[in-house]
């Protein structure tokens, strides 16, 4: 099932996406939030007459760097190896449409395509065999990072963290095999990321085993799980898109901070 986020005279909701054509797409109200049993209401509205919103607002978003070797090489890294993370604040997220606002303290901003991972309930020390049953779903992510400011400061708080650098979505697909889908990314339609999820150093099980040993992760938070080579500058007016097979295309235009 696809589960979004949306907007609609004010009021914010779930819906599930029903149809398959772009233009199509329509949205059966869920009554309460998607992470315990819900019911739809069986109202429906037009995706094209909502906004769109991030399908979650995660508590936190635990990124894993460097986590498929074509990328590690790329930027001269060595591939870790333990998985190592990292935080995105909750206010670097936003949903598909919505801008990028380029930082005024950075000259380099890159793309970088990733698979998200959305919690479905609270949860900590998962063990291996039960980290499918903590996942609710998987959506697109664009790890924006100021790739001059990531070089020269030792932590990342500010190159990962900033406003806007945290696109999510535009959906959030609940019955996929994340295994090996195609991850691919655009930049005014040229393709400049282009992997599967099976090149991932450390596997998703893996990933939620790491970051689980220490903390508690809620529903909706968010874990991204790197991203494949081909990463590259942004520039204001570029519009970048992320797609995921058998989940959906993320798209977001940069602009200049106002
Ligand atoms: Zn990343």
């Amino acid at each position: 099932m696809r589960i979004a986020r949306f907007s609609i005279d004010g009021n914010v909701a779930f819906g599930a996406i029903e149809g398959e054509k772009q233009d199509e797409l329509v949205l059966d109200i869920i009554k309460g939030i998607p992470f315990a049993d819900f019911e739809l209401s069986g109202t429906k509205v037009p995706v094209g007459k909502v906004r769109l919103l991030p399908p979650v607002l995660p508590n936190k978003v635990v990124a894993f760097g460097r986590n498929y070797a074509e990328h590690a090489k790329e930027l001269g890294n060595e591939v870790p190896q333990a998985p190592f993370a990292f935080f995105k604040p909750s206010t670097s997220v936003i949903g598909p449409g919505d801008e990028i606002q380029y930082p005024s303290f950075s000259e380099e901003v890159h793309h970088e395509a990733e698979l998200a991972v959305v919690i479905g309930r609270m949860c900590r020390e998962v063990p291996r065999e039960r980290v499918k049953d903590v996942i609710f779903g998987y959506t697109c992510a664009n790890d924006i990072t100021a790739r001059d400011v990531q070089k020269r400061e030792k932590q990342w708080a500010r190159a990962k963290g900033f406003d806007t650098s945290c696109p999510l979505g535009p959906w959030v697909e609940t019955d996929l095999d994340p295994g090996d889908l195609t991850i691919q990314l655009t930049v005014n339609g040229q393709q400049r990321q282009l992997g599967r999820t099976s090149e991932m150093v450390h596997s998703i099980e893996d990933l939620i085993v790491n970051i689980s040993e220490a903390m508690t992760l809620l529903p909706g938070d968010v874990i991204l799980t790197g991203t494949p080579a081909g990463v590259g500058p942004l520039n204001v007016g570029d519009e970048v898109a992320v797609t995921i097979e058998g989940i959906g295309t993320l798209t977001n235009k940069v602009v200049k901070r106002g």
